[in-house]
């Protein structure tokens, strides 16, 4: 059976890391396996900053590039001493690809320049460590991630054509997996007119569940610098707890109200298909990490606990001091879809609807504009919004202790407290 190995930025971010990965797969790779590898380290975010400074004509592209090649090459001679090895080739190319792109007037299309910029990231780290594993004795195969990733062109979120993308790895990958291990890049797709499409950030997660989905995969195993998925963000909270098991469903809640663990489109297309999830520490491949699969252990499910900072809290009511009704409710949640603007959490009482949403000045103003029309608001900007999965009474106390509580909210499962 097919598996899928999926390593992040982090994994990669240096030559032992690089190392660290080579030996994951001389130890644990199972027989037919594909791996998908991301930019490394902060790579995706200098490239994002080359391509701001690209669009504005800005002269330092030449010392943001430099930066970028300078990164790499370190990495690279670090792994491979002999200075005549086809990656020094290999590499050069690929920064020359960036060069040609520097070249040209952008696009007007922002986001389609962003697209065929940012997503060489990927294609560097992947050279690299595709050479790598070749050279520490494992046979693997090269593949370019956008001749099976079929998307729209809706660039930097690239919408999959299922259909087509599952026909096209159905119909080469196995057989390639026969005989070596295959390694691809995560984050990237291609249009039907053949230009890059990335999927959204952190996106590499969703590239290898896509992958897992097209061969019908036994498993897909995501490497981390985490023990599995824990009941709470490690940087904010000191004592967290791992998950042995979870079900999609249950994973599916905790990055709908946002976990970073693990990109939130990555699990319905393995729910779908019932391939397993595995979340693992890449610093310790012996760990068992955390299973997450159709049918988990439900009895000892831990309190979760998600923290989205940034937040605003919005008070919505009408300007004739009128009661909120359904036809008011209509024309807002109306605005809030034409605006982009996901609600994190809602309230509504007689005169007013509050909502919780991501703060982002521009989109507020716009949201305030749209609806100055016989709205008004108040607000309060800076809050956190913390969600609790399996609440106790105990566990709301402890997180609201000393905090001032704007709203709270409980479910038969879910407790979410806006706080300061
Ligand atoms: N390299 C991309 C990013 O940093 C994709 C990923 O890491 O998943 O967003
Ligand atoms: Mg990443």
């Amino acid at each position: 059976m097919n598996q899928v190995f999926k390593f992040g930025g982090a994994s990669v971010k240096d030559a032992a890391g690089v190392r660290n990965l080579a030996e994951i797969l001389k130890k644990y790779a199972p027989k037919n396996l594909l791996v998908v590898v991301s930019a490394m380290g902060k790579t995706t975010n200098a490239l994002e900053e080359l391509n701001e400074a690209y669009i504005a004509g800005e002269s330092r592209i030449t010392v943001l590039f430099e930066a970028i090649k300078a990164y790499h090459w370190v990495i690279v001679t670090e792994l491979f001493p002999d200075s005549k090895h086809p990656i020094y080739d290999d590499l050069a190319n690929t920064f020359v690809e960036i060069d040609w792109i520097l070249e040209e007037t952008p696009h007007p299309d922002a986001d389609f320049n962003y697209d065929q910029l940012v997503s060489i990231g990927e294609v560097l780290s992947t050279k690299i460590v595709a050479h790598f594993v070749q050279l520490s004795g494992i046979s693997c195969k090269w593949l370019d991630a956008r001749s099976y990733i079929q998307t729209d062109n809706t660039y930097r979120e690239g919408q999959v054509d299922w259909e087509k993308t599952t026909q096209l790895i159905k119909e080469s990958i196995p057989n390639i997996l026969k005989t070596e291990i295959a390694i691809t890049q995560g984050f990237i797709g291609n249009t039907s007119e053949n230009f890059t499409t990335t999927l959204g950030r952190e996106g590499s997660d969703f590239s290898a569940a896509i992958f897992a989905y097209g061969l019908q995969a036994e498993s897909l195993t995501i490497w981390k610098d985490v023990p599995g998925v824990l009941n709470a963000d490690p940087k904010l909270f000191t004592d967290t707890q791992k998950y042995e098991q979870l079900s999609y469903a249950e994973a599916l809640e905790m990055t709908y109200y946002g976990a970073t663990v693990i990109h939130p489109k990555t699990i319905k297309p393995l729910q779908n298909a019932g391939i397993a999830l595995l979340v693992k520490p890449f610093y310790a491949p012996e760990e068992a990490g955390t299973l997450i699969s159709e049918k988990a252990d439900k009895q000892h499910l831990i309190p979760a606990i998600i923290v989205k900072k940034n937040q605003i809290l919005i008070s919505i009511s009408t300007t004739d001091f009128s009661f909120i009704t359904e036809n008011h409710l209509s024309e807002l949640f109306a605005t809030f879809a034409h605006l982009h603007i996901k609600l994190n959490t809602m309230q509504i009482s007689a005169l007013s609807f509050s909502v919780c949403i991501d703060y982002d000045a521009k989109r507020f103003q716009k949201l305030q504009a749209a609806l100055a029309n016989g709205f008004k608001f108040k607000y309060n900007e800076a809050l956190e919004l913390i969600t609790i999965r399996h609440f106790t009474p105990e566990k709301i106390d402890e997180l609201s202790a000393g905090r001032k509580v704007y709203m709270e909210q409980l479910s038969r499962n879910t407790a979410q407290l806006v706080v300061q």
